[in-house]
């Protein structure tokens, strides 16, 4: 059973449309429990019903056209229950709603199973069978596992028979979109770029070509070297390897030199595709044949199909080192879009971003929103390969795509972009203008750079210094570690220019989600793994480079400031302290002529919050990451889009643990600022001023915001909603009652659009 199940999801996932999908679906089932009828019913949330949408035994042309009431009948029954839902002879169930169309007078066994996503039930999966069947317990789990697993595949399938189907004026899509999370706010429009990793066939979007006679020379090219190496390593191997494995040479072989593969591939390029996307293609409905089929020894040359395929297309892209070319307007799409992917693009040229995957805490979304780039994250159905060159709005207010949009959304959004402009302008007005409460209180609003490779003059000016500057990406974009002499020039750019405003350098924070493609960490639980310090303390000459390479980069300025994440036990600030003690006495004994910069930490790990004063009594400064603190106290994956929902940093549990930093360092005559996404959030920011943290660090896109509502409220107004807000019990209650906060003071539009 549980290999038919893994075939029939892995045929489903391939499916280019929703149709062949279920169709897919109905037939192996009702062949793999051997019963008369297997259906699928698809709610209809607009049109409040159930519509059957595939069928294997009922009257074909009943699909599409037979649609029952929401509540109706038995179908209604399972989605109601949200169970399955197994009888022995439905007819005399009272549920029971007998339907003329389809054919089903003659059958008594029935068994429906929900098929849910995100705690909603899509539609049902149904089989019926002539005679009086009770569908043992192994059936029943086995469709139910079955449905389980495909919820994901149908709204995947149907989001790519959607994209098919719409043409490039979108006079077919509406109003549909694909729902993701926001990831930085904003409208943009554009055209689709699609990023992807090399090596994988699955990967390779569908593009056209613009030379199709150089692509079939590039395709015979590979083919032949595909060729040659195969024999060479079948010749390699021909004293060690028994005749039989030898075999699999020369089935490759034989595949290669037989017509169908390359001839179907030569047709594709010449009708218009890409070479690596007409492989693609070619290759996929080989394997699929052979995916079908019952044998299982016939059923492993799918997997030598794609072997070959990806061997060919790996010579493909070494002959192609691809250049790409990016529109104006270029809407960035990746199954996984990473801040170095972003990086590469040019400024002038990137509107938006749509991760398939990731949250608004991924660092590319951090990245996006320092740069005033709109980003839609967590686009689970997202049918990568499907997107190049369409036309997409992204929403970043309401994580929304829209895909070769209708002209009436189209419209709509030009609208809010007009009223983002207008918010914009308004905001200008607010450049040079103090950061100060109604009450004369000062707030010093820094900014979170090192993500973006260039400082804005903009955002230089208007902030009070660096609160944050993640030393990572030039570590990320490089081949190996960078010299301490190229450091201390980076860290030096920074310093001049924001001198004599303090800048705030973070020591290396790798691991987690930031990898270095030179130093790879490969572990189960990244965030949880090593990371951060814990790298740090383990490789000392990595530490120890970088430290003095920020001492001598500081020479001659003095506002340097050093800060060490992912603390969390104080013998890490201990051994840290000694490192860069030691560093900076070397550096005197060389005759630099330095001094030693204030230090200090950042509070992520919930272990932190409750040593807080051993902590603060050690350092100069402490600096609260909420980004990471969120995803520690909630046990929620700052880029796992599943449970995205629950990554909240408005949480009481999250405020409360905010409250016990800032009470606990005070203790120590500590300053304590806050430094994650957090700060940027306008109704945050008021709370956090309620708090007494006088301190925020932000990407430059949010600092003319939270300086709007700085301006706009007292520190004891904002004392009296934070007082209010510790008394509630969750996120929706502290969103709604701050959002009111700020729609009295007319500062609605600065979380939403249009108000
Ligand atoms: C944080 O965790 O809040 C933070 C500022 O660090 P990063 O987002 O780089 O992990
Ligand atoms: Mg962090």
């Amino acid at each position: 059973m549980l290999e038919t199940l893994h075939r029939i999801v892995q045929a489903v996932n391939a499916a280019p449309d929703l149709d062949t999908a279920l169709n897919l679906i109905v037939k192996q089932v009702k062949q793999a429990i051997n019963t008369d009828v297997c259906s699928v019913y698809l709610t209809d949330f607009e049109q409040r019903s159930h519509v059957l949408q595939a069928t294997e035994g009922l009257r074909e042309e009943a699909v599409g056209k037979v649609s029952l009431p929401l509540h109706r009948g038995l179908i209604g029954l399972v989605c109601e229950r949200a169970e399955p839902l197994n009888l022995d002879d439905a007819p005399s169930h009272p549920r029971y709603h007998f339907v003329n169309e389809t054919g089903e007078t003659s059958y008594h066994g029935f068994l429906g199973v929900p098929i849910i996503q995100n705690r909603r039930v899509l539609g049902v999966l149904v089989v019926r069978h002539r005679e009086p069947r009770q569908y043992e317990d192994t059936e029943v789990t086995f469709l139910f596992t079955l449905a389980a697993q495909l919820a994901g595949a149908i709204t995947h399938a149907k989001a790519s028979g959607e994209l098919n189907g719409a043409g490039e004026t979108g006079a077919q899509a509406p109003t549909r979109f694909l729902q993701g999370r926001p990831g930085a706010t904003g409208v943009a429009m554009g055209k689709v770029v699609v990023i992807y990793s090399r090596a994988d066939l699955d990967a390779v979007p569908d593009r056209v070509t613009d030379n199709p006679e150089e692509d079939v020379a590039l395709f015979r090219g590979a083919v032949d070297r595909v060729e040659s190496n195969l024999r060479d390593l079948q010749s390699k191997l021909s004293d060690d390897l028994p005749a039989e494995d030898r075999a699999l040479f020369d089935a490759l072989l034989l595949m290669l030199g037989g017509d169908t593969l390359v001839t179907e591939t030569i047709e594709r390029i010449r009708q218009g595709e890409w070479v690596q996307t007409a492989l693609h293609h070619t290759i996929e409905s080989h394997a699929r044949v052979f995916d079908e089929m019952d044998d299982v020894y016939l059923r492993e040359r799918a997997s030598d199909i794609r072997d070959l395929g990806r061997r060919i297309l790996t010579y493909l892209q070494s002959e192609t080192p691809q250049e790409e070319v990016y529109p104006d307007n270029t809407i960035l799409v990746g199954e996984d879009v990473s801040a170095v992917d972003m990086a590469e693009v040019p400024s002038d040229k990137i509107a938006g971003i749509i991760s398939a995957s990731g949250s608004s805490s991924s660092h590319v979304a951090i990245l996006a929103r320092g740069m005033g780039i709109p980003a839609v994250m967590g686009v689970t159905d997202l049918p990568v390969g499907r997107m190049e060159g369409r036309e997409v709005i992204l929403d970043g207010y309401r994580g929304r795509v829209y895909v070769s949009p209708a002209p009436s959304v189209r419209t709509e959004y030009e609208r809010l972009a007009q009223e983002e402009k207008r918010l914009s302008e308004e905001l200008e007005a607010l450049r040079g203008e103090d950061s100060e409460t109604t009450d004369g209180v000062a707030v010093s609003l820094f900014l979170n750079t090192g993500l973006v490779s260039e400082m804005s003059s903009f955002s230089a000016d208007e902030s009070g210094g660096v609160g944050l500057y993640r030393t990572e990406l030039p570590f990320m974009v490089r081949d190996s570690f960078p010299t301490e002499e190229e450091q201390k020039n980076n860290y030096a750019n920074v310093l001049a220019t924001f001198h004599p405003r303090p800048v705030t350098l973070r020591t290396l924070d790798i691991g987690g989600d930031k990898p270095l493609p030179y130093f790879p960490v490969d572990e189960s639980n990244p965030f949880l793994g090593w990371r951060g310090i814990r790298i740090s303390l383990d490789h000392p000459e990595i530490f120890l480079t970088q430290i003095r390479a920020m001492i001598r980069a500081a020479e001659g300025y003095r506002n340097l400031q050093i800060m060490l994440p992912m603390i969390s036990t104080v013998t890490e600030v201990d051994e840290l302290m000694s490192l860069i003690h030691r560093a900076h006495d070397e550096l005197l004994d060389e005759d630099y002529s330095v001094t030693m910069p204030p230090v200090g930490i950042m509070v992520e790990v919930p272990a932190a919050v409750y040593q807080i004063e051993a902590l603060a009594r050690r350092v100069d400064f402490i600096s609260v990451g909420t980004n990471d603190l969120t995803q520690y106290l909630l046990a929620v994956d700052r880029n796992n889009p599943r449970v995205a929902e629950l990554y909240d940093d408005l949480h009481p549990a999250v405020l409360k643990a905010l409250m016990q930093v800032v009470e606990g360092a005070k203790a120590y005559n500590q300053p304590v600022s806050v430094c994650g996404e957090m700060a940027g959030n306008p109704m945050a920011a008021v709370l956090l001023l309620g708090m007494g943290v006088e301190s925020l660090s932000m990407s430059s896109g949010s600092l003319l915001k939270v300086k709007w509502v700085i301006r706009s409220f007292s520190r004891s107004r904002a004392s009296q909603l934070l007082k209010a807000v510790l008394r509630m019990e969750n996120s929706e209650q502290v969103r709604s009652y701050m959002e009111n906060a700020l729609d009295e003071m007319g500062l609605g539009g600065l979380v939403r659009p249009g108000k």
